[in-house]
């Protein structure tokens, strides 16, 4: 055993913890947990956890059935929401093995983003990501379920008395901080009963582990005060929608910020302006898998400070990568506003890192930033300046992920089709369902 799995088995002794859940994701980045009795701890570490796969969504066939859990004893955390005082419950994230074998199983999405780690590391660099993850609470009804009523009537950054919901998030914000958050801020959003809470940036696979923490974290604790959090992207027309905008840096061997130039006007390397360029250049596709729902693409529509133009801005919010101010060298940086919460965290953050070093690897240029606000932009004007649409739609952004080969392969052989015919699925019955609105519109004029 290693050190940090032998102080784990010595915390499972002191803490009292009596059943580990082990954890993993499948394709579409829900949560599966495997609870195992936390006497089994030391065997999941030398062995691993042998479980049949073909019960979890997308993640295999039912020939290839048998996969191995083996926990990363570095997300070992207590969960905060069960301890009385006999007993507690911890977690641990797993990589998953192909039991025939014995390799990494290429359908795991932390595997993936694995991948894209290493080639950012052959290429020099180590990966730091921040998201900034928004959300909106709603009250149940009586019968407990999820309705969108508002429990607040705050507005941006309001203080309380008027944000009822402030006792919940700041039992949110406990609770995140007893599983090893920093917690760098926390603020009520532009729209009613929405929220954000941001997390201190880390490397991009401790940060996609912890984005699938916190939408846990934050729906158990809104629970518990008969709140329903929920990670929707768009669950209110006409009022902004739920992103996750994601902050990326790469880092040079020694912690140097690659991303950092004092002599450049923005204060971007040649290095962040190719990554930028890639992203600019493989945005479409990256749309498939950062804004996965067909309720992704209500929200990314003109006029509520979510993206619809391939553009950069060092100003305003209506592009879809900002430069954000930075007050010292480490900070420089750049952000992606597309993603949003209901994204796999895992594989979103491999496109985009695939995307931002396929810009360095070609040696891609960025254009200039518009500094306008590109909602007011016409057509004719887009086109002067030469500024691309996103997809409009789960449909389209399925084509150009197929259509993009350095996306596409970044899934990975085994995800790539998964998620192409999951999502094509997805869209299919949506195309097919008579929604609230065509009745409302239809029943009653024809
Ligand atoms: N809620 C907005 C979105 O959909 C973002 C607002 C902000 O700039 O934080 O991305
Ligand atoms: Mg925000
Ligand atoms: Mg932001």
């Amino acid at each position: 055993l290693t050190s940090t799995e032998e102080s784990v088995l010595d915390e499972i002794e002191a803490k009292g913890v009596d059943f580990l859940r082990l954890q993993f994701t499948d394709i579409l980045g829900t949560v599966k947990n495997v609870a195992v009795p936390a006497r089994q701890a030391e065997k999941a570490f030398t062995e691993g956890i042998y479980f049949d796969g073909s019960s979890i969504e997308g993640f295999v066939r039912i020939q290839e059935s048998d996969m191995r859990l083996v926990p990363d004893p570095e997300t070992f955390a207590i969960l905060p929401w069960r301890q009385d005082d006999e007993s507690a419950a911890a977690r641990m994230i797993c990589d998953v093995y192909d039991t025939s074998t014995g390799e990494p199983f290429e359908g795991d999405p932390r595997y993936v983003l694995k991948q894209a780690l290493e080639r950012a590391s052959e290429m020099g660099y180590e990966v730091n990501f921040a998201p900034e993850p928004e959300f909106f609470m709603f009250e149940e009804d009586e019968d407990g379920r999820a309705t969108t009523e508002t429990a607040d009537h705050g507005g941006y950054f309001d203080l309380a008395p008027k944000d009822l919901a402030s006792d919940v998030r700041r039992d949110i914000i406990y609770g995140l901080e007893d599983m090893g958050f920093e917690i760098e801020a926390s603020h009520h959003e532009v729209a009613q009963g929405q929220y954000e809470i941001n997390f201190e940036y880390d490397d991009a696979l401790t940060t996609a582990d912890n984005v699938g923490t916190f939408r846990t974290v934050v729906r158990a604790i809104a629970a518990q005060h008969d709140l329903h959090a929920t990670f929707m992207p768009k669950p209110i027309p006409k009022i902004n929608g739920s992103g996750m905008h994601t902050h990326m840096s790469l880092m040079e061997e020694g912690g140097e910020n690659a991303f950092h130039d004092d002599d450049d006007e923005f204060n971007l390397s040649e290095t962040a302006h190719a990554y930028l360029a890639g992203i600019l250049e493989h945005a479409p596709a990256i749309t498939a898998v950062a804004n996965p729902t067909v309720n992704s693409y209500k929200r990314l529509v003109p006029g509520y400070e979510a993206p619809v133009y391939v553009a950069w801005s060092d100003r305003n919010r209506s592009a879809l990568v900002r430069k954000p101010a930075a007050r010292v060298p480490a900070a420089s940086r750049i952000e992606l506003r597309s993603p949003d919460p209901s994204c796999n965290p895992y594989l979103a953050f491999a496109v985009m890192i695939h995307a931002g070093l396929d810009g360095i690897e070609q040696g891609l240029e960025a254009p200039d930033p518009i500094r306008e606000n590109i909602y007011d932009f016409d057509e004719d004007k887009r086109e002067e300046y030469g500024i691309d649409t996103l997809p409009s739609n789960l449909g389209e952004a399925v084509d150009a992920l197929e259509e993009d080969e350095a996306i596409y392969e970044a899934l990975g052989e085994h995800v790539a089709p998964k998620f192409v015919e999951a999502k094509r699925q997805e869209f299919g019955e949506y195309l097919i369902d008579v929604s609230e609105w065509e009745l409302d519109r239809y029943l009653e004029t024809f």
